[in-house]
């Protein structure tokens, strides 16, 4: 197995929203906001080749909602998905699988594309991945996440046939297992990759990134801020006893993280790339 991580460039959104009740003199330490209290976030996505198969986790924003949408997140950043996927010899029609962690737009606004005027898949031959009860989630969504599920990033998936669900507890392939938390929507999936004798998890939105370590630096947007916290304080005590490597999507400098128990409650332990393990 082959792991490689893709940028695919940056974004902006209020660290408030993004920290919940913390409040900004501690959270503006790890993440300091611009004038407009925007902080910048990553859309790091991971790339598996394991035998026959090509899985991409998460897809980000993608590019076809108007200049008005796009102007409220102030995409930068030299890098494209297809700039990073030709840097390691693939292109985006060679993906067998996409797993879609959750159906908010940043994470999978790039599955879908549109193309004289029609809303189809930007990945040709990609099963994509979700599961039911997420999917049951987004597309009758409650009034909170309404403007995070957007119908042109999920319907047409379903209408393309490409669409295909993941049972809670079935393995995904032999050395990735999907995980699952509930906080911050309903069934989100984490993959768990067995690596080079290691495991890493992909974090999505339950670890935004390193400066939400500390167990209430929970996001605004969590549906369950409870069921976050207690999800997290399990997954944080497991993920020390068992030394798990955590691969970050949105932090806009940190890629991997392990994390460690210390006086304070569990912290961050070593900061290192991808390519590093
Ligand atoms: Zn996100």
């Amino acid at each position: 197995m082959k792991l490689y991580t893709i940028d695919t460039g940056f974004f902006k959104l209020d660290g408030g929203a993004m920290f919940g009740v913390v409040p900004k003199s501690l959270w503006q330490r790890t993440n300091p906001a611009d004038s407009n209290n925007l902080c910048t976030w990553a859309n790091r996505l991971l790339l598996i080749e394991d035998g026959k198969r090509l899985t991409l986790i998460d897809t980000a924003l993608g590019d076809k909602q108007d200049a008005k949408f796009f102007g409220h997140y102030f995409i930068h950043g030299d890098d494209t998905l297809d700039k990073s996927l030709a840097k390691y010899g693939f292109h985006r029609d060679d993906i067998t699988d996409i797993i879609l962690t959750h159906l908010h737009f940043d994470h999978c606004g790039g599955a879908i594309k549109r193309e004289n005027e029609k809303l189809i898949p930007a990945f040709n031959n990609a099963k994509f991945w979700s599961n039911e009860k997420h999917w049951d989630w987004a597309v009758n969504p409650n009034p909170r996440e309404k403007a995070s599920f957007l119908k042109e990033n999920i319907i047409p998936i379903q209408e393309s046939g490409q669409l295909n669900f993941l049972k809670e507890g079935e393995k995904y392939d032999a050395n990735i297992d999907i995980r699952y938390a509930h906080g911050h929507t309903e069934a989100m999936m984490l993959p768990q990759i067995d690596y080079k004798g290691k495991t890493i998890l992909y974090m999505a939105d339950l670890l935004p990134s390193v400066g939400h370590i500390p167990l209430p630096y929970v996001m605004g947007y969590d549906t369950r801020p409870l069921l976050t916290m207690d999800e997290r304080q399990s997954y944080w005590q497991e993920i020390v006893d068992k030394e798990y490597i955590l691969f970050l999507e949105h932090d806009s400098v940190n890629e991997c993280c392990t994390l460690q128990n210390t006086e304070k409650g569990i912290r961050v332990k070593d900061i290192f790339k991808l390519t590093d393990i």
